[in-house]
């Protein structure tokens, strides 16, 4: 059934309903490497792809596919493809469309690995990503060429959390034909990028979805919304001399709006290999049942964090979308039912103090991770965001003192009793 509402969708989405065989309830774990044939014909057309079915979990899995279809779902896309992280679901994203000469522009509020991903590897593929600020969205006009393949950006970007512009810089892009890949990691259930023009979303689903800090795994989700038919995409349009010359655009038409999606299932991922475990994605099919409801707690509890450190004499700023006035409170009002769980702060004595504060939590997590059910804390300047410049940090949003919290589903007096017994350590 078509549910419309994600606490619906996170419980009943997708191809699951009880296992046709056993009648389990819950997504049976289909470890296994190989699916049997019927006989040479079914091997044939599978190979073929004049039959979509199980071959090999390099490419695809039973489990994977419930955990696929189910987040495409509540993101309103077509179809999903799970690899084994939210690195590769990004480096995927770009690959699919660019070959060596090409370029892709991006936002400069990134995620530090996503970051190095783009300024180092990419160029070693003879990929240019070219940075802008998304203050100004015609930035992203102004750095686009004939041989620009797309645009990506965070919508709640970690740790920045300037959210991002989707609707005006998604019709930016479409005017010119340049879709917009949104990284919603850190915005699940708050956010839907694609109705608001984005044509491909991902996720770290290492994060809150997984929910719980136990598997490393990402996903893509086309939303069957963009042309490819342009002269931008001869990765779609143009005979593929890995599939017999197939023309992707064309030769999935009969399954839907899926060239995107498919070519990446069946070039890339067959080719590079980095498939999600299907254990993995019975984790994150778990986490998925209740990141509606944990969403809401997460975002409770950020929310009374922020006023709390606003208000507290030793701070000297505090960086939450709920604080947020003027044009980034206007940009933050697409996020529905909350601001997210990431939280940032500097303290008015500097980076040294905010070393010692979280160093002095005792019931945070010193961790690099985020969205967690747990509550997090991180000095991204001396972690995540390390291999970068200082010029490029600046420009991802980490100061030398800035603290980044990922506010948990605690009771919030014990979250508000360790930060207050931190940071009069
Ligand atoms: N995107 C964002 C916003 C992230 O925060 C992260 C990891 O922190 C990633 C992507 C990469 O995901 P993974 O660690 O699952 O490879």
């Amino acid at each position: 059934m078509a549910y419309q509402h994600p606490e619906t969708i996170a419980l009943h989405g997708g191809s699951h309903r009880a296992d046709p065989t056993t009648g389990s309830v819950a997504v049976p774990i289909h470890q296994t490497t190989a699916f049997q044939f019927q006989d040479t014909g079914h091997a044939a057309r599978l190979f073929g792809l004049a039959e979509m079915g199980t071959i090999y979990t390099r490419i695809m899995n039973p489990t994977c596919d419930a955990l696929e279809t189910r987040i495409a779902q509540l993101e309103g896309g077509v179809a999903a493809l799970a690899v084994g992280s939210g690195q590769a679901a990004t480096a995927f994203c770009v690959m699919n469309l660019c070959q060596a000469g090409d370029n892709i522009v991006s936002s400069t509020d990134l995620y530090g690995g996503t970051w190095n991903l783009f300024a180092n590897t990419m160029k070693q593929f003879g990929v240019e990503v070219r940075f802008v600020d998304p203050v100004d969205p015609d930035n992203f006009t102004r750095a686009t060429d004939a041989r620009t393949r797309c645009w990506y950006a965070e919508t709640l970007p970690n740790p920045k959390l300037q959210v991002f512009p989707i609707a005006e810089v998604a019709a930016l892009g479409r005017k010119l034909g340049v879709p917009l890949i949104m990284d919603n990691t850190a915005a699940p259930v708050l956010c839907k990028p694609l109705g608001l023009g984005a044509a491909v979303v991902m996720h770290s689903t290492t994060k809150w979805i997984g929910g719980h800090g136990t598997s490393i795994g990402g996903i893509v989700v086309d939303g069957g919304n963009f042309d490819w038919e342009s002269d931008r995409f001869p990765t779609l349009n143009q005979p593929d001399p890995s599939y017999h010359g197939a023309v992707w655009t064309q030769a999935v038409k009969a399954m839907g709006p899926v060239a995107y999606i498919i070519r990446m299932r069946t070039c890339l991922l067959r080719d590079l290999g980095a498939p999600m475990a299907p254990f993995n994605a019975f984790m994150f099919l778990q986490g998925l049942e209740t990141l509606p409801l944990r969403m809401e707690r997460h975002c409770a509890n950020a929310n009374k964090v922020a006023a709390h450190l606003a208000a507290h004499a030793k701070v000297a700023h505090v960086n939450h979308p709920s604080l947020f006035t003027g044009e980034a409170a206007r940009r933050a009002s697409i996020l529905k039912g909350g601001f997210g769980s990431l939280l940032g702060f500097e303290l008015k004595a500097g980076a040294e103090a905010g070393k010692k504060f979280i160093e002095a939590l005792k019931m945070f997590y010193h961790v690099a991770n985020i969205g967690d059910a747990r509550s997090l804390a991180i000095h991204p300047a001396t972690t995540t965001h390390s291999q970068l410049s200082v010029d490029e940090q600046a420009m991802s949003g980490v100061t030398p003192g800035y603290v980044r919290l990922s506010i948990g589903i605690e009771h919030i007096d014990d979250i508000i009793a360790d930060l207050d017994q931190a940071l009069a350590a």
